[in-house]
């Protein structure tokens, strides 16, 4: 069997404030968010390799600044480590049997949603896809399911969980924490978190056949719309073929997800 483990820091158990999660220097806050993601990565990789000893896991270092603690870093898992350049499909292909998300926030603008954001925290207000609102979760996990590759487990807020369950009704999900604000939630017990996302995940993986892949035909018309006061000009730069819909508007459209930036 071989998973895919897409991370994120916004999500684990005990974080809840951007000064533990936006900041590129290793500061005291960021590192112990860093600690509490990696305890949960290696969590779901027990998860995975008590269903099979012999899987290939790898374990993608998703958050923009990197959000492993590769000292701490489960040492039977691939790691696609933090660095510069890295572009979609991040390694996925047809050779994955299953996508897991640890660490995993809401999208932008989800009320009582603990550091919810989409992609970029501080310039984007939204993404919609072929006019389907999406969060970073429902973008991956259609990016995986364009190579048929079922999402099949999230760890993460309360309000995460929420929505992945509304788009992958049988996916398998462990709450963290209970969102209470931007930057406050209620989180449950870490060793009880751990427990509950290793065996969850190892149920997940054996149900892997029975979820289908979140699948979005093509082709896809991405519109994004900035934040009050972002500016739009780093996408025109990027592509010729980005339209300016108004201030705050773009759209274009591509062939295959993997061209989306997502
Ligand atoms: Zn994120």
């Amino acid at each position: 069997m071989k998973v895919f483990v897409m991370t994120d820091l916004e999500g684990p158990c005990q974080v809840n404030r951007w000064e533990q999660t936006r900041v590129s220097e290793l500061t005291p806050a960021k590192q112990f968010a860093m600690t509490m993601l990696t305890a949960e990565v290696n969590a779901a990789v027990d998860g995975v390799l008590d269903v099979d000893p012999a899987a290939t896991v790898v374990v993608w270092d998703g958050h923009g600044s990197g959000g492993i603690d590769n000292a701490q870093f489960h040492p039977q898992a691939w790691l696609l480590a933090h660095g510069r350049g890295i572009r979609a499909p991040y390694t996925l292909d047809e050779s994955y049997d299953a996508q897991i998300f640890i660490g995993q926030h809401a999208m932008a603008g989800t009320p009582n949603a603990p550091l919810c954001h989409t992609y970029s925290s501080k310039t984007v207000e939204y993404y919609q896809i072929n006019g389907q609102r999406l969060g970073e979760f429902g973008c991956r996990a259609y990016l995986a399911g364009a190579y048929g590759v079922p999402t099949v487990f999230l760890a993460g807020d309360d309000q995460a969980s929420a929505e992945a369950r509304a788009l992958v009704p049988e996916i398998v999900t462990v709450d963290t924490k209970v969102g209470l604000g931007i930057e406050l939630a209620l989180h449950r017990p870490v060793a009880q978190v751990r427990s509950e996302i290793r065996a969850a995940v190892a149920l997940a993986v054996r149900r892997r056949h029975d979820i289908a892949p979140a699948v979005l035909a093509g082709p896809y018309t991405m519109e994004s719309r900035v934040l009050p006061d972002c500016s739009v000009d780093g996408y025109l730069g990027r592509n010729p073929a980005v339209k300016r819909l108004d201030e705050r508007t773009v759209e274009w459209t591509v062939e295959h997800l993997s061209e989306l930036w997502i």
